[in-house]
C-alpha cells in the first residue's frame, strides 16, 4: 500500500486515544512532524528536537505493519519528551523501550517478536 502523510497523521492521532498511548501525554498530531522518504534501509525513525516520525516509503507495507511502526515510533516520542531518546539503536531500545513495548504488545495485541527493538 501507499504510504501519506495524513495515513501517518491519523494513525498517531487514532494510537493516541487508546492505552497505553493515551496515558503517556503524548503531544497532538499537528506538534509532531511527518515525514516520507524513500530509503529503505529501515521502516521508520523518530527523532527529537523537533520532534519528527519518518516512514519509508519504499518498503512494501500493510496497514497492520503501519499501525505496529507507528506505535514502535510513539514509544521513542515518549523516550523524546522525556530527553531519553539517546543516539544510538542500543540507546534507543533500552530497558524502558523494552518496558513500553511489552505494554503496547499487552493491550494492541501486536506480537512482541515481530515488534522490534
Ligand atoms: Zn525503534
Amino acid at each position: 500500500m501507499k504510504l501519506t502523510l495524513p495515513l501517518l497523521r491519523v494513525t498517531y492521532d487514532r494510537l493516541r486515544h487508546i492505552a497505553p498511548f493515551n496515558r503517556w501525554q503524548l503531544p497532538p498530531s499537528q506538534a509532531v512532524k511527518f515525514l516520507l522518504s524513500d530509503e529503505v534501509d529501515h521502516w521508520a525513525a523518530t527523532c527529537d528536537d523537533p520532534v519528527s516520525i519518518k516512514f519509508c516509503s519504499g518498503r512494501a507495507w500493510t496497514l497492520s505493519m503501519v499501525d505496529m511502526c507507528m506505535a514502535h515510533e510513539m514509544i521513542h516520542v515518549r523516550q523524546a519528551i522525556k530527553g531519553k531518546l539517546g543516539d544510538t539503536d542500543k540507546e534507543h531500545h533500552d530497558k524502558f523501550f523494552h518496558q513500553m513495548a511489552s505494554a503496547v504488545c499487552k493491550e494492541c495485541g501486536f506480537d512482541p517478536e515481530d515488534f522490534g527493538g
